[in-house]
């Protein structure tokens, strides 16, 4: 019954952050309004999100909700490697989407479940993933963990966050041992990097909401509308927040406002920076 019901301590605290919300939108007094934030506090059990469970499949089509709340409580880092290789996001010469982050990690390294859950798939693809995992969690997202020397883990094994589930490797579509990391909500891949900040091996923050493109949502009071989808820029050395503005157009002040930095904030080569 891993899946049935949220532990009742993550409840209390939905409910007590629901409470504040709703004191501090005091000022917005449409309901429409009101229900739009309260949904997107609200918590999805994740066996209403997901009717299905079926031991293939990474990124099955399913409708998205307008806005889901991904909690980060309880997360450990997959692996303890701070050098991302490669971002998230449409690579223009491939015309295709790469669906994760790429870590470097050593043949035979180990890694880890990002969070409570149960092993979906353990399988191989020879031209795609190689040796991979995905595990469902509780908190409604799934983690892929691809290009494995070997897997540690079958399916429909219940593991705790921080459980080693493989080992690094360079198994299938691989050039060089790396991990290939997605975080995936309903069949649909989201940046990892909202969630898992590989450079400085932390969550990148408490919870991540995600909203679909076009949706309405509360800010400060003042509705607003998810924009078009976001881009990455990934830094390089020598790289500075104005080089990169200078680069995409845009002001410094929306990259610091898109990424929660400011001005004293040390670039690293490897991070990725939304500039969109
Ligand atoms: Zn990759």
């Amino acid at each position: 019954m891993l899946f049935s019901v949220l532990a009742g301590v993550r409840a209390q605290d939905s409910m007590a952050s629901v409470v504040s919300m709703q004191t501090s939108i005091e000022g917005v007094d449409t309901i429409a309004m009101r229900t739009m934030l309260l949904n997107e506090l609200s918590i999805i059990p994740v066996n209403d999100m997901y009717p299905t469970w079926v031991n293939y499949g990474v990124h099955y089509t399913s409708t998205l909700p307008d806005s889901f709340t991904i909690e980060m409580k309880g997360y450990s880092m997959p692996t303890p490697s701070t050098r991302v290789t490669d971002i998230y996001g449409y690579r223009p010469r491939r015309r295709r989407v790469h669906h994760g982050l790429d870590i470097k990690v050593q043949t035979g390294d180990t890694i880890y479940a990002a969070f409570d859950g149960k092993v979906r798939i353990a399988s191989y693809e020879r031209r795609g993933y190689g040796n991979f995992v995905v595990i469902r969690h509780e908190n409604g997202i799934e983690t892929l963990y691809g290009h494995l020397s070997k897997k540690l883990v079958v399916v429909n094994q219940n593991v705790k966050s921080g459980d080693p589930i493989g080992l690094g490797g360079n198994t299938g579509r691989s050039f060089g041992s790396h991990l290939h990391f997605e975080t995936i909500l309903m069949g649909q891949s989201i940046n990892p990097a909202f969630m898992f900040d590989f450079v400085n091996q932390k969550a990148a923050t408490e919870r991540y909401v995600y909203r679909k493109p076009g949706t309405k949502y509360i800010e400060n009071g003042k509705v607003k509308t998810v924009g078009p989808q976001p881009k990455y820029h990934k830094v390089r050395s020598g790289d500075t927040v104005s080089k990169i503005a200078h680069k995409h157009g845009v002001s410094q002040k929306t990259i610091f406002k898109l990424n929660g930095i400011n001005g004293r904030t040390v670039l690293r080569p490897g991070m990725t920076l939304r500039y969109q």
